[in-house]
């Protein structure tokens, strides 16, 4: 009946399953959640609000191929992100950049600026943990100051970790940015999608090849036995793209990977505007890391609003909870090691995605690299057995 089947209808799920479809293959794909579309996915509330359920989504790229390929199931409304941080100094600009450093270092900042530029370069990204290793000692008090009132609470309520003792890719992410520009993202497409990401996942999807299944588990269709794979108890001779968590498709056997959740608490308000900015990270004080001021992420013209606050912690596995981070690091990655030996070994099994690669890939790496796999399967002439 099918020659592949997908485990999880988020990016890379959706993604696979569309392109593999317009090869000519008939596609099943098994989402456990009631919905398409992962974490992306979006909903009008009680307020007729659009929400992103799973925390705040902004589509933005570099990756030519991949916009095309979204671009294809959605129109877009372009949107060019700030985030602003709650500080002792008042709310400043994430990324923080020159305009930051006007308002925190006042008469100081011309020279600290000069300093910048000679240094650095104007335009130039630098991640805060470099800025405090600086040669000079005022850019490295500048350095410190941005830790101590951007990253450091922010990041041990985001990971229960500093940002020392992360992988350093993670608070690269957000670098300090040696320019008066105040967007949070510098890729050349930055985007909402215009019905929502809902909209565009369930377009995605619609093609006469692909069968969704929502509520549905791939252990309740699929066994491993002897690195054979049994579809409904039959030998299957097609594929699995798996997008899961591998610990947990191995039962835990090799103990459990870590990841970090959130509790995601959204309060409406019957007034016209919040907080005037889509997101003000808290990064100094507050249990929650952010708040999400909805409307102005989707663009709705709506009377009241609808917000966000995002409370991490860490991930047990309970029923319903969600891992939404990998945590990278040399330990994390050594066991993930393991339960990706595991996933080889069966045949015709492949894993892609944030969960099931371990990494923190932003939406369109996810897409490039599901457009990648399928390439690679059609061009390796896998299906020919
Ligand atoms: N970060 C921070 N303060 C901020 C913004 C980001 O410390 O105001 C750090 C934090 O460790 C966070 C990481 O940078 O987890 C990456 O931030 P990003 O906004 O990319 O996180 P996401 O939107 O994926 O949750």
């Amino acid at each position: 009946m099918y020659d592949v089947i997908i485990a999880g209808a988020g990016v890379a799920g959706s993604t696979a399953a569309r392109a593999l479809a317009e090869q000519g293959r008939r596609i099943l794909v098994l989402e456990e959640r009631r919905h398409v579309g992962g974490n992306c996915y979006d909903e009008k509330d009680e307020h007729g609000t659009l929400v992103h359920l799973y925390g705040p989504h902004i589509f933005h790229t570099d990756c030519e191929h991949v916009w095309e390929f979204l671009s294809r199931f959605t129109k877009w409304k372009h949107f060019r992100h700030e985030v602003k941080a709650k500080t002792a100094d008042g709310l400043i600009p994430v990324p923080f950049n020159l305009n930051a450093l006007r308002t925190v270092f006042g008469e100081r900042a011309e020279r600290i600026e000069k300093k910048l530029l000679a240094v650095y370069g104007e335009g130039k990204k630098i991640s805060v943990l470099d800025l405090m290793d600086a040669g000079d000692e005022e850019l490295k008090s500048v350095g410190r100051y941005v830790y101590e009132n951007i990253y450091l609470h922010y990041t041990m309520k985001q990971w229960g970790k500093k940002p020392e003792e992360l992988d350093r890719s993670v608070t690269a992410r957000v670098p300090v940015n040696i320019t008066y520009d105040n967007s949070y993202f510098t890729d050349k497409y930055q985007a909402v999608p215009a019905e929502g990401f809902t909209s565009m996942f369930e377009k995605m999807l619609k093609h006469p090849n692909i069968t969704v299944k929502t509520k549905a588990r791939l252990e309740d269709f699929v066994q491993v036995r002897s690195r054979q794979i049994l579809f409904q108890g039959e030998a299957f001779a097609g594929k699995i793209i798996f997008t899961g968590m591998l610990d947990e498709f191995f039962a835990y056997k090799h103990g459990r990977l870590p990841y970090r959740t959130l509790d995601i608490v959204f309060e409406h308000f019957e007034r016209d505007a919040y907080q005037n900015v889509p997101v003000v990270n808290y990064t100094v004080s507050e249990a929650f890391t952010r708040i999400t001021e909805y409307k102005y992420l989707t663009g709705q013209n709506i009377s009241g609003t609808t917000i966000s606050r995002e409370y991490p912690k860490a991930y047990k596995g309970k029923a319903g909870e969600i891992a939404y981070y990998v945590i990278e690091s040399e330990k994390s990655r050594a066991l993930y090691e393991k339960y990706a030996e595991e996933a080889k070994a069966i045949e015709n099994f492949y894993t892609l995605g944030r969960l099931a690669e371990y990494k923190y890939y932003d939406m369109d790496a996810i897409a490039g690299k599901a457009l990648q796999l399928c390439r690679r399967l059609s061009e390796e002439g896998v299906w020919k057995s």
